[in-house]
């Protein structure tokens, strides 16, 4: 067993000896008005098992019809993500008994894929990595277990548990990678990367809300090491990461600890494993499953999927512009280096800033707030960019508060607090908190002849010509007015008075 495994080796030894290699499966719930094989609503939060049926209930005698629209979305993925899509194939049953499955088995697609042998280029600090798309599939969504009572939610500990049966069928798509090797120290953000991309591919294709944090985008991660220069290592697949910075954080944890695993001279054991939001680790789950586990044939209840190549090509003719060429066009509109552009991509603050921009604040203003200020709460708070409870529009007010000076840095940050703590617009925040710089010569004159009185000595050196000194007074003003001073206005009146 693992837990045998004193600690971990830290991450930076681990992949200077180790060579990590990833491969990520993700589950998207696609966004059709209904489910995949039948005529069920997919809106998600409605009341328990309201939105079933005898097909999703997988009643005896019913029988599933495909969902075309299903079909489409997943062609149009697999054509943005640079697949071929097969021009006949069948969905296969995939047998296994757990009780948010009511027919006992799953509709999927098993040797017969609809797209298959795509790629994605992914960047990262500078350097591109090409993602190689093993397949992209269509499946049905399984129900969802409660366990209640207990401490961790888990089954294990539970005094009962309750299934709701309403996500059962919905339309999945599943895109699995292809192993990712090379990415060396950077595993963990290209990882994190890849989702990004993947999922800002998806939203522009319009065929998935992809919201992480109500699953309708789940992740798996597979990682495994090998030392430098050998065979490739055995794989542990970290199910269901449900956000991008938790992607992150569980393959560098599994790099931690396989190579703790390996220098004790053990092997890595084939197996899934949960990932803790909490600790950052993740703890064995079962054994893997081999395919021949789940006795897959194809689905003798519907008939094989053969779009035709005409219908296909409407479909490519149809895709948006895609994230990596509306990267390249905003990265031009904006006037940024490619670095700048990545760091914004990897940020997940691409569309943050385009939405800043477009709510009229500068390119340079809206990249500095989200890439500064607020990127900085939001790492502090765990929580992604996008999580924060500040609008681009409100970002946007704050940048022109500043640019027309109404407020300094400090108190825009201050105003940035309050608008995250919930006290409102910017506006609203200014006026009540009284935060606007004191901008009436008069009152700020009061405190530049106190700041002047009580420090002769600087006064003197200014007389003299020593102008640098002058930052020494209004460092004294700035506090006389509790920060509410635009530093260069007081700059300029102190001159103005000791000239
Ligand atoms: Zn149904």
């Amino acid at each position: 067993m693992t837990a045998a495994v004193a600690g971990l080796v830290p991450f930076d030894d681990a992949v200077a000896r180790y060579e990590p290699v990833l491969g990520l499966e993700t589950h998207v719930e696609l966004g059709t008005t209904t489910k995949m094989f039948c005529g069920c609503p997919t809106r998600f939060g409605l009341p328990p098992n309201s939105a079933v049926c005898p097909v999703c209930l997988g009643l005896p005698g019913s029988l599933p019809v495909a969902n075309r629209a299903a079909i489409e979305y997943t062609i149009r993925i697999g054509l943005a993500l640079n697949c071929s899509i097969a021009s006949w194939c069948r969905f296969a049953r995939k047998n296994y008994f757990y009780p948010d499955i009511p027919k006992n088995f799953q509709i999927s697609q098993y040797d017969e894929p609809l797209c298959t042998n795509g790629w994605i280029d992914v960047t990262v600090e500078g350097e591109t990595f090409r993602v190689g798309i093993e397949r992209v599939h269509l499946e049905e969504d399984t129900g969802k277990s409660l366990h209640v009572g207990g401490a961790t939610g888990r089954i294990h500990g539970a005094d009962y548990s309750l299934v709701d049966y309403n996500r059962a069928g919905i339309p999945l798509v599943e895109v699995v990678t292809k192993p990712v090797p090379g990415t060396g120290a950077l595993a963990p953000v290209v990882a994190r990367a890849y989702v990004t991309e993947l999922r800002d591919l998806l939203r522009s294709l319009q065929v998935s809300d992809v919201r992480m944090e109500e699953g309708s985008l789940r992740c798996d991660v597979n990682t495994s090491l090998a030392p430098r220069g050998a065979e490739w290592g055995t794989r542990t697949e970290t199910k269901n990461v449900n956000s991008l910075r938790s992607v992150e954080r569980a393959v560098r944890f599994e790099v931690e600890r396989q190579a703790a695993v390996l220098d004790a001279g053990r092997r890595v054991v084939q197996e899934t494993r949960h990932f803790h939001e909490d600790s950052g680790a993740t703890t064995s789950g079962r054994s893997k499953e081999e395919a021949q586990d789940y006795r897959y044939f194809p689905e003798p209840d519907l008939v094989p999927i053969a779009p035709p190549r005409e219908w296909v090509e409407e479909i490519r003719a149809s895709l948006p512009e895609l994230p990596a060429a509306r990267r390249q066009r905003l990265q031009s509109d904006w006037n940024l280096t490619d670095l700048d552009m990545t760091a914004l991509a990897n940020a997940g603050a691409i569309d943050l800033v385009a939405a800043t921009v477009a709510a009229g604040a500068s390119p340079a203003d809206a990249r500095k707030w989200w890439l500064g200020e607020l990127a900085r709460r939001a790492n502090e708070s765990g929580k992604d960019l996008t999580a924060l409870l500040i609008t681009p529009a409100q970002v946007a007010r704050v940048s022109a508060l500043v640019a027309t000076g109404t407020l300094n840095d400090k108190l825009a940050r201050q105003v940035i607090d309050a608008v995250l703590a919930g006290e409102g617009d910017p506006d609203t925040v200014v006026e009540a908190r009284g935060l606007a710089v004191v901008s009436d010569d008069t009152a700020l004159l009061e405190a530049v002849d106190a700041a002047i009185a009580a420090n002769p000595d600087v006064a003197a050196k200014i007389r003299a010509g020593k102008t640098a000194a002058v930052g020494a007074l209004v460092g004294q003003v700035m506090k006389a007015t509790k920060g509410q001073a635009d530093a260069k206005r007081v700059s300029e009146l102190i001159l103005g008075r000791l000239s």
